[in-house]
């Protein structure tokens, strides 16, 4: 096999592995975790955290209601036993009355709205709650097929790398150095040529150099960027 044709095998093998290295840390990435569900369960949570904080607004308003309704109760006592006589305690009393009752009233409103706040919070809660268990349910079920997947992609990988050790020692080590060399410096070492173009500077090759890819199997490299040049 020429040399360009070795080399652009091989470089084909290490760039197809880096996917496959990359394809396979995805792969066990969602083995490992799933974001859709732990998206869910966050969410979940939050809506869990916001029901328990109406909650506990509703036990307030319920403890200040029951405070209201025994003050209340108290005072009525106070104002119907008889006891009191003077006029003055007696207006005083009804105006904590009426105070009480009208505290009562507010505290009645505001309960029933709390009411509604906490139903519609428990139903949400509760449909968050499904949703996110729903969202696990389907990624545990789908960790199979995955796993097999990443299996497929191991033995591929494994394949790969031993066509690559294969295609590298079809090379001498001066060639591979040359290689290397040319791949630390700019990337890729071997371009394709395209419509005349040089596939790693885009820069037109010149014809001496098109003429010495059509004639020889040593590499040509391209006179601007320096890559080996390989017939597109
Ligand atoms: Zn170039």
């Amino acid at each position: 096999m020429a040399t360009i044709e070795a080399l652009f095998k091989l470089q084909e093998l290490e760039l197809a592995l880096r996917k496959n290295r990359e394809d396979l840390a995805g792969i066990a990435a969602r083995i490992e975790r799933d974001e859709a569900s732990v998206h869910a369960h966050a969410v979940a949570v939050r809506a869990q955290r916001a029901l328990a904080a109406l909650e506990n607004e509703q036990s307030a308003l319920d403890v200040d209601m029951q405070d209201t309704i025994e003050r209340l109760g108290t005072v009525e006592r106070q104002l119907y036993s008889g006891s009191t006589a003077a006029s003055k305690d007696l207006l005083a009393l009804q105006r904590e009355v009426a105070y009480y009752k009208e505290r009562q009233g507010n505290l009645e409103e505001q309960l029933l709205a709390k009411m509604e706040q906490v139903e519609a919070a428990q139903s949400r809660a509760a449909e968050l709650d499904a949703a996110y268990r729903q969202a696990e349910a389907a990624w545990r079920e789908s960790v199979p097929s995955l796993q097999t997947e990443q299996q497929r992609l191991q033995r591929h990988g494994e394949e790969m790398a031993e066509a690559r050790d294969e295609a590298e020692s079809a090379l001498t080590a001066a060639e591979v150095k040359g290689f290397r060399s040319l791949e630390a410096s700019r990337g890729q070492a071997i371009v394709r040529v395209e419509r005349g173009m040089c596939g790693g500077c885009a820069i037109a090759v010149p014809s001496h150099e098109l003429q010495l890819l059509r004639s020889t199997h040593d590499p040509v490299r391209c006179p601007n960027c320096g890559r080996y040049l390989y017939p597109g």
